[in-house]
């Protein structure tokens, strides 16, 4: 990455895309720096009765376009750069898809896994306790991310409205379905850039019976495998934090998904017929037409990019390919879908959710799925358009095409504006 680091590589991005149209300098200068990242440290009773504490964040990077939005991820590797960084990948997303949102995110320096159910709750109880005044659903919304989910978002929201002294459900999304979370918000990651695949999958040169490898096994990867699966497609390897396996013939996606619900790693396929256990350069670099990082960051860099066979990228995950990455896929001919437009599924069936629980009223999964679908297909469609007009990578098209709409926001807040912080 240019400045070596994280944050350095995504804004480098934007400077790529700043280099394809007239943009005042003070738009740039606005999105690099998060407007407020607040720092906490949540200290919670273990089951045996001492007490521990944790590191835990949110950023709020950007709101000239609505209030920030953006998940919240409990991992042992999280950093402050790390969560501003998917804040800010959070504004450019929200832009590309038009949702009335700005960018956030949020994080707990933790192994969810090492905690007792019991333990996970107190701790996400711990984090509305600490967050409650920088969140609310007119100012940050958060959402599920890496390693949690529904029933997480779902003691979230009641904390919340303990606090509030009234339910407030707008103000987390991914909320179980009791509780107001929408139908259709369990899959819409990978329902989203399932949607965009296959709207451009002329241009791409991609069609039936395509081979796809899938990197990381979770909420994003699972559904995919599922969703292309169905539509026949042959997922030919997949991999967790465990490990990797291959099977050239397809995988039984049904076998995988029951294997992952029970706890195991994909790897517990690794004996039966057909499946090899592979190494995680080797998924990678699978015999496929398409590739789709649904892990985490920084997967895909300029020493491996090179080796990646597949025609297309379908980036579930955030950040998993690095600028140098980029290079090397790009001279190789290699289309990355971006992040900021393949995983946008989520966040906007995450509006859709806000936006159901402000109506109190509630619509079917039809209704969703085709929402969901118009929205991927025309944004889609606007950054392909980009892409081909401007001779950039779909990357830098969606840049492009967010960074207009941050412009034309910031534009019209006035320009006198300024940050009391
Ligand atoms: P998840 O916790 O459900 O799944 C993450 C998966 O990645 C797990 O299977 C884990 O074993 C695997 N993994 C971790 N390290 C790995 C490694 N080194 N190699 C291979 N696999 C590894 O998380 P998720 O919600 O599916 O999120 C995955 C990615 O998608 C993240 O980058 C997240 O920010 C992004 N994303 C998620 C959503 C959403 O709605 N869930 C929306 C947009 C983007």
């Amino acid at each position: 990455m240019l400045d070596g680091t994280l944050l350095g590589g995504a804004l480098s991005r934007l400077d790529e895309a700043a280099r394809h149209i007239a943009i005042d300098p003070d738009v740039i200068e606005r999105l690099k720096f998060a407007r407020e990242t607040t720092k906490a440290r949540l200290m919670i009773r273990m089951d045996d009765g001492s007490r521990k504490s944790f590191l835990a964040w949110r950023c709020r990077y950007d709101d000239t376009r609505g209030p920030t939005k953006g998940g919240i991820r409990f991992h042992p590797d999280a950093t402050a750069e790390e969560v501003e960084t998917l804040a800010f990948w959070m504004t450019m997303k929200c832009a590309v898809m038009d949702l009335p949102y700005g960018g956030g995110k949020g994080a707990v320096q933790i192994d969810p896994h090492a905690l007792s159910k019991a333990e996970l709750e107190r701790l996400s109880r711990a984090y509305v306790q600490a967050f409650a005044r920088v969140i609310g659903p007119d100012r940050d919304i958060p959402a599920p991310d890496v390693y949690t989910n529904p029933m997480i978002m779902g003691w979230m929201a009641d904390e919340y409205a303990i606090i509030r002294g009234e339910p407030v459900p707008a103000v987390i999304t991914g909320k179980p379905i009791a509780l107001g979370g929408s139908l259709g918000r369990g899959d819409a990651t990978a329902r989203g850039g399932y949607y965009l695949v296959n709207h451009l999958a002329g241009q791409l040169g991609l069609g039936a019976g395509m081979r796809v490898a899938v990197q990381g096994f979770g909420n994003a990867g699972q559904y995919v495998a599922r969703l292309l699966a169905d539509d026949g497609h042959r997922v030919v390897a997949v991999s967790d934090s465990r490990g990797a396996v291959a099977c050239d013939a397809g995988f039984d996606v049904a076998r995988l998904l029951a294997l992952k619900a029970v706890g195991k790693s994909v790897t517990a396929m690794a004996n039966e017929p057909g499946v090899r256990k592979i190494s995680e350069a080797e998924l990678i670099a699978a015999d496929c037409d398409l590739l789709v990082p649904a892990a985490l960051e920084n997967m895909i860099d300029g020493a491996n990019a090179g080796s990646i066979r597949a025609k297309v990228v379908l980036e579930l995950a955030n950040g998993p390919v690095t600028p140098e990455g980029d290079r090397v896929l790009d001279a190789k001919g290699v289309v990355v879908l971006p992040d900021i437009l393949a995983n946008a599924g989520g966040v906007t069936v995450s509006y859709f959710e806000w936006v159901q629980n402000r109506q109190g009223y509630y619509w079917t999964l039809e209704d969703i799925h085709s929402r969901l679908q118009a929205i991927m297909e025309r944004e889609g469609a606007r950054v392909w358009a980009i892409s081909r007009e401007k001779a950039v990578s779909a990357r830098t098209a969606a840049y492009i095409h967010a960074l207009k709409r941050l412009a034309a926001a910031i534009e019209a807040h006035g320009t006198q504006q300024f940050f009391v912080g």
